[in-house]
C-alpha cells in the first residue's frame, strides 16, 4: 500500500487519471477548505471514493465507474483507491499528517503529468474551436445533432467536461468555460449515449479486412438489422457495430438474393460474429419491445452485461471491450459454424470460387471447399 498526498491544484486535477489501475493504494487529494467538490473520472479505472471532513468524518464513500461526473458535498479530504480496498484504518494518519505537508508535495516525478495534461487540454481546446465554428454564437441542439455524429458528440461532451474541472483550479479562457456549459446543457438529454459513442461508435470500415466472406474477392461491410425509421440519431451508431454487419462482394450479394432473404443474413452474421451478434440481437429485440432493463452504458457501452458474456470472445459488451473489433477469435459454437456453411453453401459456386479469402483465413474454421459443387 502506498499512500500519496495530492496538494497542488495541478496534482490533484490530474488524480487517478492515466492510471490503469489504483491496486491498493490511497490517493489523498488535500484541500485547503471545506467545499462541496465535483469529479470526472475520465480515463480513470473504476476506484474508490470517500470524502472526509477536517476530522476525518466519512460524507461519502462510493465506487465510481469510468467516465463520471460525481459530486461530492462539501469535504476536506478526498481519498480515491482501488474498489476493494478498507481505506478506514489509513484515515487517523492522513488526518494527523496531511496539515503539516509541505505546500508543494511531490508526485511520482516519472509520470510526466504535465505533458500528457497539455496534450489533452490542447485536444479539448480544439474540440469546442469546432463547436464555435459550427454554431456561429449560440449553441444550438439542433446544429449540433445534424453536423456531428454520435461519438464525436461524445467526445466533444467529454472535453467539455474535462475543461470544466479544470477551470475550478485553472485560469481558463472565459469563452472557453462559458462553451463548455452551453455544449453540456445542449446534449444533457442524451450524454450517456453519447459518452457509449465515444469509445464504442468511433468509424472503423476503412480499418478492418473487407473481402467478400464468401468468395474472397473485394467486398464491402454491410449491416443486417435495420433500426427502427424513428430512432432517434443518437443511437444509430448501434447498427453500424462490426457485430451487425458482414463483408460481402456484389457477386455475392446478387448470387444469393441476399437482399430479400433475411434469414438467410441472419445466418450469415451470426455465424460470423457468434455470441457478440447475439447480444446485439438481444438488445436490438429488448430496444424494439420496450424491455430493455436498467443498465449502465457508461461501464457496459454496447449491451447490458446480461446479454453477453465475460470476455470480449464470449460477447462482452464492457467498456475494455467496446472498441470496434474484427470477428477474429470469436467464440463459436456448432450451432454458429453450421448457419455459417448451410448460408456460405447454399448456392452453387459459378465462375468465382471460394478462394483463400483472408476472412475464411480469420475464422479459422475447417470447411469443405467442395461442399458447395454437391449440392
Ligand atoms: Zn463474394
Amino acid at each position: 500500500m502506498r499512500l500519496q498526498f495530492l496538494l497542488t491544484s495541478d496534482q490533484r486535477a490530474l488524480g487517478a487519471t492515466f492510471m490503469r489501475n489504483l491496486n491498493d493504494d490511497l490517493l489523498t487529494f488535500v484541500y485547503p477548505s471545506d467545499a462541496p467538490r465535483t469529479f470526472h473520472t475520465a480515463f480513470c479505472p473504476p476506484l474508490r471514493m470517500v470524502a472526509l471532513d477536517a476530522e476525518g468524518q466519512v460524507l461519502f464513500d462510493q465506487v465510481v465507474p469510468a467516465w463520471k461526473f460525481v459530486r461530492l458535498p462539501a469535504c476536506r479530504y478526498v481519498i480515491e483507491t482501488g474498489p476493494k480496498v478498507d481505506y478506514r484504518p489509513h484515515v487517523h494518519t492522513i488526518i494527523s499528517l496531511a496539515p503539516d505537508l509541505p505546500q508543494r508535495g511531490t508526485m511520482d516525478a516519472s509520470l510526466r503529468m504535465d505533458d500528457l495534461l497539455f496534450a489533452l487540454l490542447a485536444e479539448a481546446v480544439a474540440d469546442l474551436r469546432r463547436i464555435r465554428e459550427a454554431h456561429l454564437g449560440e449553441v444550438r441542439p439542433e446544429i449540433q445533432r445534424r453536423r456531428f455524429s454520435a461519438w464525436e458528440r461524445g467526445q466533444i461532451v467529454s472535453s467539455a467536461g474535462f475543461l470544466l474541472d479544470f477551470s475550478q483550479d485553472w485560469s481558463l479562457p472565459e469563452g472557453a468555460v462559458k462553451l463548455s456549459y452551453a455544449v453540456l446543457r445542449a446534449e444533457a438529454p442524451y450524454l450517456e449515449e453519447l459518452v457509449a459513442a465515444s469509445v464504442a461508435g468511433i468509424p472503423w470500415r476503412h480499418e478492418f479486412p473487407s473481402h467478400c466472406m464468401r468468395c474472397g474477392k473485394p467486398g464491402s461491410w454491410r449491416p443486417i438489422l435495420q433500426p427502427a425509421p424513428q430512432a432517434p440519431v443518437e443511437i444509430l451508431w448501434r447498427y453500424q457495430r462490426p457485430e451487425n454487419a458482414i463483408p460481402i462482394c456484389h457477386h455475392c450479394t446478387e448470387t444469393l438474393d441476399l437482399l430479400r432473404n433475411e434469414p438467410l443474413q441472419l445466418d450469415l452474421v451470426w455465424g460470423l460474429w457468434g455470441p457478440r451478434f447475439e447480444a446485439l440481437w438481444r438488445w436490438h429485440r429488448a430496444r424494439k419491445n420496450n424491455h430493455l432493463p436498467d443498465w449502465d452504458p457508461c461501464v457496459h457501452p454496447l449491451w447490458p452485461p446480461e446479454f453477453g458474456g465475460a470476455t470480449w470472445e464470449a460477447g462482452s459488451g464492457a467498456l475494455a471491450h467496446a472498441e470496434p473489433r474484427p470477428p477474429q477469435g470469436v467464440l463459436r459454437s456448432e450451432q454458429h459454424m453450421t448457419a455459417l456453411r448451410r448460408a456460405l453453401f447454399c448456392k452453387r459456386f459459378r465462375g468465382r470460387q471460394p478462394g483463400e479469402a483472408p476472412l475464411q483465413k480469420l475464422l479459422d474454421f475447417r470447411l469443405d471447399l467442395f461442399e458447395g459443387e454437391t449440392l
